[in-house]
């Protein structure tokens, strides 16, 4: 099937009066206005190792992802000439199920063939000197607003590869170190070899993390590109605030999949001296790098000085992430918030009581969902806290069970339930250990409050989650929050945040406005141990004192902190004034 290479669309008669012959191979377009932007314009090909669209394309594991999905759906609505790349991870990240307080995992497969169609192009790569061909799914998202951006999933799943390398695209973050490389080649080489046979044109590359980065050694052999013109080529997008944290691998391990693909000198000048670092190699190659938050951005620049580093803060896409009760009310209040949600600042033209109102629907809902998935029956009139995000060390899901005793006496004071949901990483023993004690917790205050545990989280229960509780609760150990993005979910719906001062909540918290903050500014220096208790201090003191009393008794000062969560946050925390920025900062 022929498609418009701009906007993606199946052209089933293709018209010769909108057809254009360009470096020796002939393009049809839907239109004029297709031909023409081609012709002029490029798009940008945003490379993620997982990019989260739907529930039913389970190709994510965290933020990372959900982020990327959000990507593409601004971009669409926006009409940003984006393509994204990524894998298909036909397996999934992992199915998880909890059996005695524990995870347990499963492939988590689906069929790509059900959701989007297979490119008749295929491209070959050479891996550890066998040569893998790659095809590509081609996903489109079309937005209302008439735009369209298309995904290529990269799947090695192909006949005539070796068995092993059949399966190098099936699992998300799986295998060992060669298997983790050898997928960041198909993603980077394969990645841009998919795009120039499927016919795009590219003008700029963006890496969201740096796992596509070998990307840059392709465009760099690529008609003999400099090192300039590659840099004009590149923005990077980095997202994680840790040093063990970022892609190593040996040279002998590089050369011995990649092969000689450039020359060793020339690798190790680019990607660092002992190791190559794909973050230090897309640093190296990109003119514009960013960090995801403004904290972020800053305790980048710490472990990579030198580099010019920008901040983008992250956003959420605000339809995806607006449940139904709430984008009833919007539509009628705000119509045409969903492609500017700088409209939700108008928050004070609804009445307080719909505001509410919608709030209790998107409740009962929430509440609905948690007895058909656990068979607990929340109440509906006990304040309610959520946790729901990836299941790792820094992340601190049992922060609130630091002091059990504290927890019942303020339980005593004004009732809590608590709803968590999050998935460990198979390898993560520390993860996994907290869904563990999650669990120990849950049998200990049996008899005091609700406490449930959602199995298996993902898009559709984050959606469920971050709409129907009344306080979303982050508790990471700062600065490894590079972000963070569900407490913005959770704003669009009139959700309060409570959280640690990290990651995108230093610019979004204003005490006692928008929410509240849990423990000091990031700007005092403290001692790891001061720090921490000072956190638990104000975790109970802000629940027992501020949050509970003003739930309980003081009505009208909630709705206005869920108002000030709409105008004051999420009108600002949201991928379409991200996209946006992106346009005018990183691809113009
Ligand atoms: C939004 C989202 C995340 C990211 O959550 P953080 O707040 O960044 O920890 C992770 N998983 C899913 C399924 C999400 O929807």
């Amino acid at each position: 099937m022929i498609r418009d290479p701009v906007c993606g669309l199946p052209l089933t008669e293709p018209k010769d009066e909108f057809k254009a012959d360009v470096r020796g191979r002939t393009y049809y377009f839907c239109g004029e206005y297709c031909k023409r932007a081609f012709l002029r314009g490029k798009k940008i090909a945003y490379f993620s190792m997982e990019i989260g669209l739907s529930n039913d394309i389970h190709t994510y594991s965290g933020g990372l992802g959900v982020l990327a999905g959000d990507v593409i759906k601004s971009s669409a609505d926006l009409k940003i000439p984006l393509v994204g790349v990524t894998l298909v991870s036909s397996k999934g990240y992992l199915r998880q199920e909890i059996k005695d307080g524990k995870q347990i995992e499963h492939p988590d497969d689906w069929t790509p063939s059900t959701l989007m169609n297979e490119l008749p192009t295929q491209v070959e790569l050479s891996i550890q000197n066998r040569p893998v061909k790659v095809k590509a799914w081609l996903y489109d998202y079309q937005s209302p607003s008439g735009g369209l951006v298309s995904v290529l999933f990269l799947d090695t799943d192909v006949e005539g590869n070796a068995a092993e390398d059949r399966e190098i695209t099936s699992f998300l973050y799986g295998g060992d170190r060669d298997y983790r490389l050898k997928q960041e080649i198909v993603l980077g080489i394969g990645g841009v070899k998919m795009l120039d046979a499927a016919g795009f044109s590219v003008g700029k590359y963006h890496m969201n993390e740096g796992h596509s980065s070998l990307l840059t050694l392709e465009l760099l052999t690529k008609n003999g590109k400099e090192l300039d013109s590659v840099r004009d080529l590149c923005i990077f997008t980095t997202h994680t605030p840790v040093e063990a944290g970022h892609d190593k691998f040996s040279y002998s391990v590089v050369q011995d999949l990649l092969g000689d693909i450039i020359p060793l000198e020339t690798m190790k000048a680019l990607g660092g001296e002992d190791q190559l670092n794909l973050t230090r190699l897309a640093l190296n190659t990109s003119k514009y790098v960013n960090g995801v938050a403004k904290r972020h951005k800053e305790f980048s620049l710490t472990l990579f000085p030198g580099y010019n580093i920008s901040a983008i803060t992250n956003g959420v896409h605000s339809f995806t992430w607006t449940c139904e009760c709430f984008r009833r009310l919007y539509d009628k209040y705000l119509p045409g918030w969903a492609n500017e949600p700088e409209l939700l600042v108008r928050v004070d033209t609804i009445p307080d009581e719909e505001v509410w109102r919608a709030h209790m629907e998107a409740r009962a809902n929430l509440i609905r969902y948690v007895r058909e998935q656990s068979g607990i029956q929340l109440d509906p009139n006990v304040l309610t806290l959520g946790f729901a995000r990836r299941f790792t060390g820094y992340k601190r899901a049992t922060l609130l069970f630091s002091n059990l005793k504290r927890l019942e006496e303020i339980n005593n004071v004004g009732k809590l339930q608590v709803v968590f949901a999050g998935k460990a990483h198979p390898r993560d023993w520390m993860g996994k250990r907290l869904i563990e004690e999650i669990h120990e917790m849950k049998e200990k205050l049996n008899d005091v409050m609700n406490v449930v545990y959602l199995e298996n989280y993902g898009l559709d229960m984050a959606a469920k989650l971050t709409s129907g509780v009344d306080v979303w609760l982050n508790t990471p150990i700062p600065p490894f929050e590079a972000s963070g993005t569900s407490g913005m979910k959770a704003a669009h719906n009139g959700v309060i945040n409570f959280s640690v001062l990290d990651g995108w909540w230093v610019e979004g918290c204003i005490e006692g406005v928008t929410g509240w903050a849990i423990g000091p500014s990031p700007k005092e220096n403290l001692e790891e141990a001061e720090r921490r208790r000072r956190e638990v201090t104000q975790l109970y003191d802000k629940l027992e004192y501020l949050i509970i009393p003003t739930f309980y008794r003081n009505r009208d000062d909630w709705i206005q902190l869920m108002e000030n969560s709409i105008g004051k946050v999420a009108y600002y925390f949201n991928s379409h004034r991200m996209m946006r920025r992106y346009a005018s900062e990183a691809y113009l």
